[in-house]
């Protein structure tokens, strides 16, 4: 018998990645903790009788409980019902994947069926296939993107700059909560006014406690409301001592003053609190989806929110994620897919978390990216933050898919960012809220978050916010103080917001205002999609809005980079190169732009400090180097044959321009070599050196012991390969068929 073994050295490092971090759980129906197909989800069925429903998912009138009373009355198309319930689940499930089947014939069907009949079809999806279908299904043509703009001390003029910041990136919607809810009203006006500089349009919410959330939308402080949350199961709303009723009075509430808004649902929530009724998440979520259809809602704004972390823990959890905003689009409801709370300590699970819904497309990418670091996410970290926005750029810029995002250089940023801070701070002094100083403007200027500006005295935004509810402030105030400060652009900015919602068009389904002022919506920006060649593309401006990014190196920004160290070296053609008679020597061929147009190599050593290293360490050996220019051949080793064929001992360095160097020896054939240093980013001026001694020890008849370039699992191509494409057209631009010559080295001081 083996003792037994202990765990191995690979089993202990995978333990230490952040994946292990995560903590996951088996499938387990009595909890809720199964994502599809739960066995105690009912069965579909609907019957009617004198067109109403008397049987809903296997449940008689009479044992209905609230959400399928609601649900009944109101939430199903009974014209429809039974052609809908009558149509096979597959033959749903394919309908809604085709692209040859127009959207409104789904929207149609779906109308009629039932929570239990669509978490059945949804089920028998592929990611793939409910990526396809969303393509399809998604209400707007235009996705679109929305950001979360908080900090940990509710500071007004960081919201302020960070609300410009946000609308300068692309978002169109910009939400912000408060750790302490009597600090919302300054929070949502320094949202407000910080929104409308630079761009105008973007819609912004307070996400707080519902009667402080109404009362600010009432008041014009907020232009669109979300948090309004729906449950599963009767027992958390009871808990919440609300009904379906209760909520869709209170959406009625905000449509009555022309307020955007929209619910919110997600898996996992009735897990959470212990009352899921064994019931699967994906069904669960389809009822609190009919719900909110039926309540006369726009849109939902789901895909795991808060309970996101229990969906991800058991298996298929990310697949019902998005078979969750597939449902939203079946309703024909905006949707407003997720992505919002971190669900992973891997970078790699949180990146396949959100990036489907990219290449699909949802009316809006994130219900919340996180604009701002993520220690300042007052709604916990996204899953994607500010840090990540770079990598978010590129990825788009990669895939080439409509992410709502662009690149703003950091002068631009910091524009918009003194301009909002300025007339935040105008409009709360204007209007007696708080005061600031200079330092606090600049600071919040600069700022990457609130751990960079002076501390804000604790009761400040508290003050302030008890100040604009006991004025009975509205947004006309902040429209009066901005006029009286000046900033004329954003009181108008403000004003229209205000104006939009008498006009009420961003009460259609989906609507956004693009930075134009025009609505896009259901009616006005329709998805069309409908295979190959249609539905949303983007514009060729978009596209090369898409393709600037931080590190674009153009041609000429390597040129320039070049050019810096222009004359290190100054080589002198001293004619054609012969063949040595000495057997101390070493040549050291060089490549044709070596010292002409390239002057630094991959590593950053100038070719003058690369070029002294060799030959520095040849004469370190007591033998002589004589340099030749190989002409003809841009190829290694081309070079190092060509110059090992011209040296009296037969021994050579090969030296490209871009760094890569090699020994040679003139019996071998071209394409070998005795030492080859070949990735020239990571050769030290050291490991240089040694080459040339090297190389002179092997001409004295030695046998050195090879260089070995330094251990590093860094990716070197990402870093270098656009630099290297350059390099090498340049070597290739001066090549010429011609023969070596011999060149004299002077180094200017
Ligand atoms: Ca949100």
């Amino acid at each position: 018998m083996y003792v037994q073994d202990r765990a191995s050295a690979r089993s202990e490092y995978l333990a230490s990645r952040p994946i292990s971090e995560d903590n996951l759980v088996p499938e387990d129906p009595a909890l809720g903790l199964v994502a599809f197909s739960s066995p105690f989800d009912p069965q579909p069925s609907l019957r009617l009788q004198d067109g109403c429903i008397v049987e809903l998912d296997g449940k008689a009138q009479a044992d209905f409980d609230m959400l399928d009373e609601f649900i009944a009355r109101h939430g199903i198309d009974v014209s429809v019902a039974e052609e809908a319930m009558a149509t096979a689940t597959v033959d749903f499930a394919r309908m809604i994947v085709d692209p040859g089947v127009p959207r409104s014939e789904v929207t149609r069907l779906a109308s009629g069926m039932t929570p239990a009949k669509i978490a059945a079809t949804l089920a028998l999806l592929t990611p793939v296939e409910i990526l396809q279908a969303m393509q399809k299904m998604r209400v707007r043509r235009t996705p679109s993107i929305q950001a979360h703009v908080t900090n940990r001390v509710d500071h007004p003029l960081l919201i302020a700059a960070d609300a410009a910041s946000a609308v300068a990136l692309g978002f169109r919607e910009l939400e912000t909560t408060v750790p302490v809810l009597r600090h919302a009203p300054s929070n949502a006006l320094a949202l407000l006014i910080g929104s409308q500089v630079g761009q105008p349009g973007a819609l912004t919410q307070c996400s707080v406690e519902e009667r402080t959330e109404l009362e600010l939308g009432m008041r014009g402080l907020t232009t669109y409301a979300e948090t309004v949350s729906v449950y599963g199961t009767e027992q958390v709303f009871v808990d919440g001592d609300d009904t379906p009723w209760s909520k869709a009075f209170l959406a009625s509430c905000y449509a009555s003053r022309g307020l955007k808004m929209r619910f919110t649902s997600g898996s996992g929530a009735e897990v959470l609190m212990g009352a899921s009724e064994g019931k699967s998440m994906l069904y669960l979520e389809a009822r609190c989806i009919a719900l909110t259809r039926a309540a006369g809602a726009q849109g939902v704004q789901n895909g795991g929110i808060d309970g996101v972390n229990v969906t991800a823990s058991v298996p298929d959890g990310m697949r019902e994620v998005i078979a969750e905003n597939l449902c939203v689009m079946l309703h024909d409801l905006e949707s407003c897919s997720g992505n919002d709370t971190l669900m992973s300590a891997s970078d790699i699970r949180r990146t396949a978390h959100t990036f489907p819904l990219l290449l699909a497309g949802t009316d809006f990418l994130f219900s919340g990216f996180g604009s701002v670091p993520a220690y300042d996410n007052a709604f916990g970290p996204s899953n994607m933050n500010a840090e990540d926005l770079d990598d978010y750029l590129v990825v788009q810029r990669d895939w080439g898919f409509e992410g709502g995002l662009r690149w703003r250089d950091d002068a631009d940023l910091v524009a918009v960012r003194r301009r909002a801070a300025e007339a935040c701070r105008a409009v709360f002094e204007a209007l007696g809220l708080a005061e600031f100083s200079d330092e606090d403007v600049d600071a919040c200027v600069r700022a990457h978050g609130s751990l960079d500006v002076p501390a804000l005295p604790p009761e400040l935004p508290e003050v302030a916010s008890e100040r604009v509810m006991d004025a009975g402030l509205t947004a006309l105030d902040a429209v009066g103080a901005l006029h009286e400060r000046g900033y004329e652009l954003e009181a108008e900015r403000v004003l229209e917001m205000i104006r939009q919602r008498l006009l009420g068009d961003v009460l259609q389904t989906s609507a956004i205002l693009n930075e134009d002022l025009q609505v896009l919506s259901s009616l006005t920006d329709p998805n069309d999609y409908a295979g190959p060649g249609t539905g949303y593309r983007m514009a060729p401006d978009r596209r090369n809005e898409v393709a600037r990014v931080r590190n674009v190196w153009s041609a000429a920004d390597l040129a320039l980079e070049q050019t810096r160290s222009e004359g290190c070296v100054l080589l002198r053609d001293n004619g054609p190169a012969l063949r040595g008679e000495r057997a101390d020597e070493v040549v050291i061929g060089l490549s044709p732009a070596f010292g002409r147009d390239i002057w630094v190599a991959l590593n950053g050593m100038t070719v003058a400090e690369v070029l002294r290293a060799v030959l520095a360490g040849v004469e370190a050996e007591g033998l002589a180097a004589r340099l030749i220019r190989v002409r003809r051949s841009i190829d290694l080793g081309s070079i190092g044959s060509t110059a090992a064929r011209l040296s009296g001992s037969g021994l050579s360095v090969g030296l490209q321009a871009k760094g890569t160097a090699l020994i040679h020896r003139a019996d071998l054939p071209p394409l070998a070599n005795l030492e080859l240093l070949s990735i020239a980013p990571r050769i030290t001026p050291e490991l240089y050196r040694q080459l040339g001694c090297n190389a002179a020890r092997y001409a004295k008849g030695l046998v050195p012991e090879p260089l070995l370039l330094p251990e590093s699992s860094e990716p070197l191509g990402p870093r270098y390969h656009a630099r290297v494409v350059a390099l090498v057209a340049t070597e290739r631009r001066l090549a010429e068929n011609a023969d070596p010559i011999e060149l004299g080295a002077a180094w200017p001081t």
